[in-house]
């Protein structure tokens, strides 16, 4: 009965949300940087990696795909399993121990993740959708590709995450209350094919992990739904050509344990961090990774200057390139 007690306010509070009114706007810093253009894609479309770095000094990725999986830990992907994922490792340049931010929450994550900068300095300390608090009052990945002419798009399955970047930078936002095929349906369906940055959120690990437990196997069962979202989405970059020009980097606000999550444990701070796509070379990284360098390499994938205040550093090593500076992460 407790269970579905808790689990009928879950769906509740999943449910309540409804359009939002506008939170108040802050315009980021204006970035001069500009992306190269967009040309057709001649390359044939495969999943496999492409150039060698010998011949490839640094990245050049067109458009980059940062898919979250929330509340996704590492060790889920064997006990899941989850088979495609599992399949692009060998692919991948991936850490299976890259740590978030402290406190461990879905909002704050996500924006350290997506503007490069520890919570101390993004200063977003709620957890909820909070219209009247507005946005995240900080330069990030959003601000940075759209300055630079890009399309940028938000494709989520919580809304708060509304509140990552300012409307002005976020040029497609779409919240869906549902399953995570759902939303790369949706996505598909809907697909903007002109993007240089697109984040999809995939929300029901998290629901499953507050219900009934951390690698429960309720929970492990829609990892194998997010598997098949994820391979989904994949076929659908490579059906349109777009794959080999595509960086595509898979991680996670957080992990959990229990029905929990938000504390600095590792089960809660460990994530995955998996690139593959443009330039990327296929190993396990044997340096550092935090969830702030991901806007950082997006960025630095891209061609865009980083801002002088973001924590995160490019994951050189991904590229195959001399680490230059190592990550350091946020504080425990
Ligand atoms: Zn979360």
């Amino acid at each position: 009965m407790k269970r579905l007690v808790a689990c009928f306010c879950f769906l509740i509070v999943a449910c309540a949300q409804s359009a939002p009114p506008s939170p108040p706007t802050t315009k980021p810093a204006t970035q001069t940087a500009t992306l190269p253009p967009v040309s057709a894609p001649t390359a044939t479309p495969t999943v496999k990696p492409s150039a060698t770095l010998t011949t490839t000094p640094a990245p050049h990725a067109r458009r980059v795909v940062i898919l979250s999986i929330d509340g996704f830990r590492p060790d889920a992907i064997a006990l899941a399993p989850m088979p495609f994922l599992t399949s692009l490792l060998t692919q991948s340049a991936y850490s299976l121990s890259a740590q978030t931010v402290y406190p461990s929450v879905t909002l704050i994550s996500h924006v350290s993740m997506l503007s490069g900068q520890c919570p101390i300095k993004h200063k977003v300390d709620w957890n909820d959708y909070v219209p009247k608090n507005g946005y995240a009052q900080v330069t990030d990945l959003f601000d940075l590709v759209h300055a630079a002419g890009g399309q940028t798009v938000m494709y989520v399955g919580k809304e708060k995450l509304r509140q990552i970047s300012e409307p002005q930078s976020v040029d497609v936002f779409q919240f869906i209350n549902d399953r995570d095929l759902v939303i790369v349906a949706d996505l598909i369906e809907n697909f903007p094919a002109d993007f240089r940055l697109l984040f999809v959120h995939f929300p029901t690990a998290d629901w499953m992990g507050h219900v009934y437990g951390w690698l429960s196997w309720q929970q492990l069962s829609v990892l194998r739904r997010a598997d098949q979202a994820l391979e989904q989405l994949v076929a659908e970059l490579n059906q349109r050509g777009l794959l080999s020009e595509t960086l595509f980097i898979i991680s996670a606000d957080h992990g959990g344990h229990d029905q929990l999550h938000g504390s600095s444990l590792p089960e809660d701070k460990t994530i995955p961090w998996i690139a593959f796509g443009a330039d990327v070379r296929p190993a396990q990284l044997t340096s550092p990774v935090s969830t702030v360098d991901t806007a950082a390499t997006a960025a630095f994938a891209l061609g865009l200057d980083l801002p002088a205040e973001w924590d995160g550093v490019p994951i050189y090593e991904a590229f195959g390139l001399p680490v230059l500076k190592e990550s350091v992460g946020c504080p425990k």
